[in-house]
């Protein structure tokens, strides 16, 4: 295997590359992607580099004449059916909204929603791990790097007891689903994604 490249950021068609996840089968580099439509593939450099895969499937299934997905606006590519992009703006909603039902819990008493894109978020938090939900580590703290992860409803409540700074030791703050494997496909798609 040669040196891999960094394609962190870069936009292929309706994918933008967030980060690199290990190594396809055949020892390629495999890149996990926000397609525009709001799905998450993993897709191998070389289909990338070669251009053979510019989004999760999608465009296929258009250009096939299945018009199911609706697509924003050209070069948008922020994801809006993915639980991590949900989480973002449900959390952005109950800081920064007034109207939103749990805003006195969060924007009316001083937490502040401080990521400045999705893409930062995610590269912050990772995929979420099935029966957790968007936490932050010091519960009066903002949500802003270094202060969020994915918690089970338990973890969140042991953190909300609690005395006001102290840590709880969490096991789910590793960056990234660990279960999540090496795919050979050029990719798959979100909802194939492993539980
Ligand atoms: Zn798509």
């Amino acid at each position: 295997m040669g040196k891999v490249v960094d394609r962190t950021g870069l936009v292929y068609g309706r994918l933008y590359v967030i980060l690199q996840m290990g190594l396809t089968k055949d020892r390629k580099a495999a890149w996990l992607c926000q397609c525009s439509c709001g799905n998450t593939v993993i897709v191998s450099a070389g289909s990338l580099r070669s251009e053979l895969t510019q989004s999760c499937g999608c465009l296929q299934k258009e250009r096939a004449g299945d018009c199911a997905t609706k697509h924003g606006m050209a070069g948008a590519w922020k994801g809006r059916s993915t639980p991590e992009y949900t989480a973002y703006c449900n959390a952005q909603a109950r800081c920064n909204n007034p109207k939103c039902d749990k805003y006195k819990y969060y924007g009316g008493r001083g937490i502040k929603f401080l990521f400045t894109s999705f893409e930062q978020f995610f590269s912050e938090i990772g995929l979420r791990p099935k029966g957790t939900t968007l936490d932050r580590i010091n519960n009066n703290g903002n949500y802003e790097p270094g202060n969020v992860r994915w918690a089970t409803k338990a973890q969140q409540n042991a953190n909300k007891r609690a005395p006001n700074g102290r840590k709880i030791p969490d096991v789910l703050s590793t960056p990234y689903a660990p279960e999540l494997p090496v795919v050979s496909s050029t990719s798959i798609p979100y909802t194939a994604r492993p539980q």
